[in-house]
């Protein structure tokens, strides 16, 4: 399906990317197409009403969230159709969609035959990536891990392999848990903790994940992008997950310890003790 935005004579929807501390990262285009719409869906009327109160816009506002993101959907898109309205979708912070809602809507409105375009704007993932010293060329977002540290591990198993610049949200109450995880299953990279990006305290701390997890927990406040170095080991000898553990089930038949026979592994292999420990330990 190919979509001309302004030139179709279809309805259209805008998602408006709203800032993320700073409000003059409004841009004037955010405020024109808002300006000019009929209708606005956003994640939190509250917050939405209170960025517009800041630039005197007064527009009627609905709720779309996660938990009925489908049926005001449904709703909007109904209205679209029978009266023909201007819609705009903005979440609390930053793009709809990454790691917010919005996208329900963009699926359903394009089923319905109505385009879908974007006003630009910031992004914490990416202002922190660019701003981080670690490679951009080629990044990996992953968003929130699972709060549950078993399913954060297995997460973070399936993404240790990847050579991009890994990028993650994280709330300041689960920090030092999470960081903790990724120095244990991803061994010990560089990283940087992008903290209240655009505003008054905004802060980058580059450090490697032994280091990061020494910091005091209380100096991590507000809102928070870890961004971690990719997998720099040599995978050339590319041993799948399956001859590992196989690897370590030899040396233990063959009368070692666990801690051994991971260490007899390791030595095989040219792979990391930890990565050989978390892959036997997460298999068995
Ligand atoms: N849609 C947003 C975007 O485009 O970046 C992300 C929304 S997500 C619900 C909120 C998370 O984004 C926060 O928990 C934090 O990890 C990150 N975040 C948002 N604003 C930030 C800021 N000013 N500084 C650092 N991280 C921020």
């Amino acid at each position: 399906m190919r979509s001309q935005n302004f030139i179709d004579n279809k309805p259209l929807i805008y998602l408006v990317a709203t800032p993320i501390g700073n409000l003059s990262e409004f841009s004037p285009r955010a405020i024109e197409v808002i300006s000019s719409c009929d209708l606005i869906a956003c994640e939190d009327t509250r917050n939405t009403a209170k960025l517009l109160s800041f630039f005197n816009i007064n527009k009627p506002l609905v709720s779309l969230r996660e938990h009925n993101e489908v049926s005001e959907s449904i709703n909007i898109i109904n209205k679209i159709k029978d009266k023909n309205i201007k819609v705009v979708y903005v979440s609390d912070a930053g793009y709809p969609c990454i790691s917010d809602p919005g996208h329900k809507l963009v699926e359903l409105a394009l089923q319905n035959d109505i385009n879908i375009s974007t006003i630009s704007g910031p992004n914490a993932a990416i202002n922190a990536l660019v701003a981080s010293g670690l490679p951009c060329d080629h990044f990996y977002f992953h968003g929130f891990l699972d709060p549950k540290k078993k399913i954060q591990k297995e997460q973070l198993n399936k993404l240790k392999n990847k050579e991009e610049t890994l990028i993650f949200y994280e709330a300041p109450h689960r920090i030092m848990d999470t960081l903790n995880v990724m120095y244990e299953i991803l061994g010990d990279r560089n990283a940087c903790l992008a903290r209240e990006l655009t505003k008054k305290f905004e802060e980058f701390i580059r450090l490697p994940l032994s280091k990061m997890v020494e910091l005091e927990e209380n100096t991590l406040k507000g809102e928070m992008v870890i961004i971690v170095e990719g997998n720099k080991e040599d995978n050339s000898s590319s041993y799948n997950d399956e001859q590992i553990i196989k690897l370590v089930n030899e040396q233990i038949q063959k009368g070692l310890s666990t801690k051994d026979a991971i260490k007899i592994t390791s030595e095989i292999t040219k792979i990391n003790k930890n990565s050989i420990y978390n892959i036997y330990h997460s298999n068995k």
